[in-house]
Formats: C-alpha cells, structure tokens, sequence
C-alpha cells in the first residue's frame, strides 16, 4: 500500500512552513540587494580562510536537512564574502562581466519555473528564439539565422567548429565515419583564444589541424600569411575548411581584419566563423560597431552575453547563417523536422537538435530581462564607457615614468608593465607578476597578467559596468605602491 500522507514526502513545505520559507527567501534577496550596494566598501577579493576551506574538503553528506535560513546563514557565512569578485568595480582581472541586478531576478525566475528548454513547444522556447533573432539582428546576420544559447564561447566555438567541418565537402560523412583518412585543416591567427584550438581537439581534428597564422604589430592576424598559409596546405594535399577571425582578442583586445579575412574565405570556398566572445558586443556602440566590419558577412558567430553584456554567469551564445547546416551538424534523425503537429511535443525544430545538450535551463530568460529593462542603447553606452576607462587607463600608463603600455588599445583592455633599468626582462617577468598578486590579495583592485611577445604583462580589462577611471587609477596607485615597496625605482 502506498502512503501519501507523510508531510515530508514532497519536498515542499506544507501549511505554515510556505509563509516561513517565503520569509527566508525575501530575507535572502534583501541579503543579496545589500551586499550588492555595498559592493564598493568590500575588498575587491579576498582569500579563503583555511577554516572555511577546511569546512567545505571535511563535511561529510547531510543525512538529515537543516532548515533553508539556516543554509542561507551557511551561505553568508561560507560563500558570499569569498567569491570572484568580478562584481566589484575595482575587478579588471581576465574579462569577467560584473552582472546586474536584474539579471540576478531573472535568475530566480527562471530558477522558479524550472524549464527544460531541449524542445518541445512552450513560451520558454519561444523566448530563446526571440533572443537568438535579436542577437541575429544586432550582429548583422539575418533573422533566419539559426543559434543556441550553451554555456560559453568556449562551447559556441566548439559548436561552430563542428558546424564547419559537416559543411565542408563530404563533411556529413564525418558524423558516421569519423575524420578517418581525411585532412581538414583550419587557420587562426596565434592570438585566438586557447578554446579554438581546443575545439579541434575535441572535434577529433586534432588541435594540430589547426593552423596558426601569424600577427602584426598591432597583434591583427596577418593575411598574406594566411593566403600563403592555404596555398602551402592545398599543394600539401591537406583539406583547408574554416578560418576563424577573432573579434576583440583575450590578451590585448585587438579584432583581426575581418573584412579582409571574409573575402578570403569567400574565394577559397572556406567556412568563416568569428570568435567574437566579449568584443562582439562593441556592436551595440555607434562608435566602435565599424571596427568590426565584416562580422556581419560571417557564417558563424560565438560570443557571451556573459562579460561584456553584465548578464550572470553562464551566458554563451552560437549563431549560424544558414540554419539547415547548423541543424545538419547535431540533428539525430530526420525526424527533427517533422516532430508532433500539435501538443507539448510539436514545435520543431528543437534546440536539442543544434548542439550536443538534450536537457537546457533558461538562460535565455536573463538575457531577455537585461536587454528588456536596459535596452541596447543603454547598453551601448556602457560599452563606450568601458572604453573611455580603457583609454583613461592608456592615458596614466603613458603619463607614469614607471610604466610603459605594452600594446595598443583597441577597446576596453590595457596591457602594461614596469620597467627598471637595472632589471633584466626575467626579472621584470617576475615582478610584475608578484606585483600584481600583491595588489590582489591587499583586495586592492584585481587586475591579471598574460604574455604578449613572451613577457609577462599586467592586463586590466574594463568589462564590468561599475568600473569607473577612479578605480582604475586606484588600480595603479596600488601597482605602483607595490613597486616602491619591493624597491623598483622610476628611471632617472
Ligand atoms: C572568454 C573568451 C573565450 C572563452 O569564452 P568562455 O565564455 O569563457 O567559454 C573565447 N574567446 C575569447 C576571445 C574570449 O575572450
């Protein structure tokens, strides 16, 4: 016999206990509204201490439940003053967004309405459709153009990759047979994004098979190399199939010629697809949206809404032209076009049909709310101001006898270093590198580091919305604190 009259059998709370867990929830929004108005007044980041880490490797499974305020008094405890910290504006470190409170609603809607957004017909797939068209039309592609919401570029570009190599010649075959015997080669320029090359590890290309084109001075893929580079391949017997422009680089921000690259795909017969993972959205500024001419004529497109768009994390977003070579690439049977006429079953194709996931959340609702109540003009001007803090950054680099600017400024990311004389560039390597670790734990402001031309520099990209030009000469107040105190001195 069953028995359905134990209270704890559903997981929701029965009677009173809904008015008690509705307390602790609004509790726990007034938390998190707080603790993000005063996210000025917190350290930028700070380090786990040992007891709380020891906490989280040493608590065996909960056997028995605590109630939910407990748990949020957990979280407080726990979590909330140790996490990233690209929410603070003094975050310049890799390129993180800094979310919003919107955003933060809207995860809680969609939270709310547990939606699984693999297909079938409902509002919630709708809305990922109207977002993908918006997206579409933003970037210049048409409407018609086909996409899907994933975790991050990483998995946009992986989609794309594959999306390529089924649309090049025989490229379905390669979902039954495998590369086999083939050689399809694709070019990058070496400062893309470590995923891309990743992406034809795990396309079963092999990252070899991807081939690194050289940049300029102004770290912008070199075409002519590129056209050499083919023309060696084809004389080689290997199979070129793609070429992947990057809008906005992660080390310095450059967008290699994607108007000239296109017209090389087009006359080479080669897939174009654009890593554009946070500089595509210089889309939504009039001012910087001419830089990334020729994105438009692309056949695909990855980027996040999650950096530079302030959508919370996780935010991907893939797009390609021609939605029957999209739908070609994933789709498992033929039957994705001719699912139910009506019903919860009708409503093809579906998303499950255009990437790997069957079972998807909602992200496309926190996008919808952010560009909904910020509308793209407002974030547009974001995007220029982010850029206007990039250059005020340029403007102090340049100013500082300590520091030297280490590539040019194309949008919102800064690359610098301190010099001394009297130190060799290994030593100046490390640093730099120590001076900033300094400044992250002091919780000061948090810039990263990365290499350009085999040095290590100090990189501070200005993707959060909060990041005003105090905090960034706050950044290099503290930079050159630092310096001092491990005893560099301005050149004389
Ligand atoms: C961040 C970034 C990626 C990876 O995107 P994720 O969302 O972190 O997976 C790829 N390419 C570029 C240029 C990036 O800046």
């Amino acid at each position: 016999m069953v028995d359905d009259t134990d209270p704890f059998l559903s997981l929701d709370p029965q009677g009173a206990d809904w008015d008690r867990l509705r307390a602790t929830g609004h509790h726990m929004l007034d938390m998190m509204f707080d603790n993000l108005r005063e996210i000025r007044e917190q350290p930028v980041w700070q380090p786990l201490p040992d007891d709380i880490r020891t906490g989280f490797r040493h608590t065996p499974v909960p056997e028995h439940g605590m109630d939910a305020e407990a748990f949020g008094e957990t979280f407080k405890q726990m979590v909330l003053p140790y996490s990233v910290g690209n929410r603070h504006p003094g975050f310049m470190g890799w390129v993180h967004g800094g979310g919003t409170p919107v955003g933060m609603l809207a995860e809680m809607l969609a939270a709310g309405l547990n939606a699984n957004l693999g297909g079938r017909d409902h509002a919630p797939v709708e809305v990922e459709r109207m977002v993908i068209r918006w997206a579409s039309s933003l970037m210049g592609f048409p409407e018609t153009a086909s996409g899907l919401f994933v975790t991050g570029s990483s998995m946009a570009n992986f989609i794309a990759v594959i999306v390529a190599s089924r649309a090049a010649k025989d490229g379905l075959s390669l979902r039954q047979n495998g590369v086999g015997q083939r050689s399809l080669v694709g070019y990058a320029a070496c400062s893309a994004h470590g995923c891309i090359s990743r992406a034809f590890d795990l396309a079963g290309l092999g990252s070899d098979a991807l081939r690194l084109v050289p940049v300029d001075d102004a770290f912008r893929m070199d075409t002519t190399a590129l056209k050499a580079m083919i023309a060696a391949d084809r004389q080689a017997g290997f199979e070129p199939f793609l070429v992947v422009g990057t809008a906005g680089t992660v080390d310095v921000g450059a967008i290699d010629p994607l108007d000239v690259i296109s017209g090389i795909a087009t006359k080479e017969e080669l897939w174009f697809h654009v890593d554009g993972a946070f500089g595509a959205m210089a889309a939504l500024s009039p001012h910087f949206k001419k830089a990334l001419s020729g994105l438009e004529r692309a056949d695909s497109l990855a980027f996040d809404f999650h950096k530079w768009a302030q959508v919370p994390y996780d935010a991907g977003c893939v797009i390609v032209r021609d939605a029957t070579k999209h739908a070609a690439a994933f789709a498992q049977t033929l039957s994705y076009l001719s699912r139910e006429d009506r019903g919860l079953a009708a409503g093809a194709p579906w998303f499950c049909d255009l990437g790997p996931d069957l079972s998807r959340g909602f992200r496309a609702l926190k996008v919808w709310a952010t560009l909904s109540v910020y509308g793209t003009q407002r974030l547009g001007r974001m995007v220029d101001h982010c850029c206007a803090v990039a250059r005020h950054l340029e403007a102090r680099v340049d100013a500082e006898p300590m520091l030297e600017l280490m590539a040019p400024v194309t949008l919102d990311i800064v690359c610098f270093r301190l010099r001394d004389c009297t130190l060799t560039d290994e030593q100046l390597d490390h640093l730099n590198g120590e001076i900033v670790k300094d400044v992250q734990i002091a919780g000061l402001a948090v810039p990263s580091t990365t290499r350009i031309n085999g040095r290590l520099v100090i990189r501070a990209a200005i993707v959060n919305h909060r990041t005003m030009a105090a905090d960034v000469d706050r950044m290099v107040d503290a930079v050159l604190a630092f310096a001092a105190r491990r005893g560099l001195t301005a050149p004389g």
